[in-house]
């Protein structure tokens, strides 16, 4: 059924206290952990609770969890106080555009300059 957490998922299995993550914060429908590769010195990933494969099953489904997304990316930049030299958040949608864990999650990054247009 969508959204039910799935076997063979990673992020999943760290919700579920399965797999070890650095977790930064947690909500009733989120979680926010520390990407394990870090792309800049704060790389935080915030994902839903529930397993959808990205973000646009997420948004189709459960609109109000991409904006309690969206609102815990603000926390962990106040938290990680890289709001004022700015910050980058990321969904990367298909494997074209590098998604490579099919569960929903926000990239978080900041901490140093940032390039546009990304890769
Ligand atoms: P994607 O490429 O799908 O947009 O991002 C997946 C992210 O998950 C990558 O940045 C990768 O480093 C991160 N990642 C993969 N496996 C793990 C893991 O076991 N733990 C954590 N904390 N991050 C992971």
């Amino acid at each position: 059924m969508a959204g039910e957490p799935q076997a063979d998922c990673l992020f999943c299995k760290i919700v579920a206290g399965e797999v070890p993550a650095t977790i930064v914060r947690e909500t009733e429908t989120t979680v926010a952990f520390r990407d394990i590769n870090p792309q800049a010195p704060t790389h935080v990933l915030v994902i839903p609770k529930a397993h959808y494969p990205n973000a646009a099953e997420l948004a189709a489904a459960e609109p109000k969890v991409i904006a309690d997304i969206l609102s815990e990316s603000r926390e962990v930049a106040a938290d990680d106080q890289i709001e004022e030299t700015g910050y980058r958040v990321v969904f990367n949608t298909g494997s074209g555009a590098g998604q490579t864990v099919f569960h929903a999650h926000l990239h978080v990054l900041g901490g140093r300059g940032l390039q546009w247009p990304p890769g």
